[in-house]
């Protein structure tokens, strides 16, 4: 069975799942249509592409729906993949836009027109071994984005502790920082209903990564994140991407247990010998991500994450030559 990476899904209670198509290896992202008395409230509407848009039309014309009925733009995150199109369907809808302060500055910070992002990008995979070539087209990858983000959306904050409503029940707001400072998941308990956008996913690990200028250890923030989750009594996880699951807390521990695995594997490695961040990288994702700029980013952030978080553990050392970052074990 080939498995449908666009179109609708009709979920319980009137939800609609929409599978919004993405131009990289995640396939699709999920946008959830939640029915309210005044229309509908989109949660995440999806990257801003000529084919996402084709798809919102179609998807709204065969459920009956015009852009005006969204009366609400809802964002777990601020990555360009969930928040891209807000500005777009705000425009064509006059909605309101909810996302929390931090993921706000985070976006405006990337894909504002002076944001120095790319640039600051580069500078830190410099420092950690990545050769200029490489580098170079990660910021020109990342230049491709700010279409794909455009128009920004005006916003309304939302924020953690907070509760609000959605689809005629009362939602908790939660702090889901690591993948996404300033990410919100999204609990109903009378269902055990979550919305967790790309804290939890099925099938996927979330991508964890250093993000310059935000400083701080985002696997630790990650983790104790996913262990506060695991205290809520879910029934039904909604995610970001790939299908709604119900082993919410299985789904957590299978992703603690990866990092351990990960984390301990970059230790053995650096036991053998001593590597730059990009070396050890490559040694973990393969040198096939060369060719993918968009995926060798990630691999290269969520590289330095596990290397942030075991440095801070005293696990392995740093030694600078040359204004490059070389990494070992610690003596035991
Ligand atoms: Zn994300
Ligand atoms: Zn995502």
């Amino acid at each position: 069975m080939v498995e449908e990476t666009k179109g609708s899904v009709m979920l319980e209670e009137g939800w609609v799942q929409v599978k919004v198509p993405v131009p990289f290896s995640l396939k699709w992202v999920n946008s959830y249509l939640i029915p309210e008395e005044d229309g509908y409230t989109i949660v995440d509407p999806g990257l801003r592409t000529d084919e996402a848009i084709r798809v919102w039309d179609e998807v709204l014309g065969e459920l009956g729906l015009r852009y005006a009925d969204l009366s609400r733009i809802l964002l777990t995150h601020q990555h360009p993949d969930h928040y891209g199109l807000a500005g777009y369907m705000q425009q064509r809808s006059g909605a309101p836009v909810y996302i929390s302060r931090r993921s706000h500055a985070y976006a405006l910070r990337l894909w504002s027109e002076n944001s120095t992002f790319a640039e600051e990008l580069q500078r830190l995979y410099a420092e950690h071994g990545m050769p200029s070539e490489l580098r170079e087209a990660i910021g020109a990858n990342l230049d491709t984005f700010k279409a794909m983000v455009s128009p920004q959306p005006e916003v309304a904050y939302i924020e953690a502790g907070e509760s609000m409503r959605l689809g005629g029940r009362r939602w908790q707001l939660i702090d889901a920082p690591g993948h996404a400072k300033g990410q919100l998941c999204f609990y109903e308990p009378e269902r055990g209903w979550m919305l967790c956008g790309d804290q939890v996913l099925p099938r996927i690990t979330p991508n964890v990564g250093v993000v310059p200028g935000e400083g701080g250890d985002p696997l630790d923030a990650f983790l104790r994140s996913l262990s506060e989750l695991r205290r809520y009594d879910v029934t039904m996880a909604f995610p970001g991407h790939r299908d709604p699951f119900a082993d919410f807390g299985g789904r957590i521990d299978e992703l603690v247990q990866h990092h351990e695995r990960r984390l301990d594997r970059m230790v053995e490695l650096l036991s053998e010998q001593t590597l730059t961040a990009f070396e050890l990288c490559e040694t973990l994702f393969g040198s096939r991500l060369r060719e993918n700029p968009h995926n060798l980013r990630f691999a290269m952030s969520e590289t330095l994450a596990h290397l942030v978080y075991l440095e801070r553990r005293g696990r392995i050392v740093p030694a600078w030559a040359d204004g490059v970052c070389r990494y070992a074990a610690s003596a035991r």
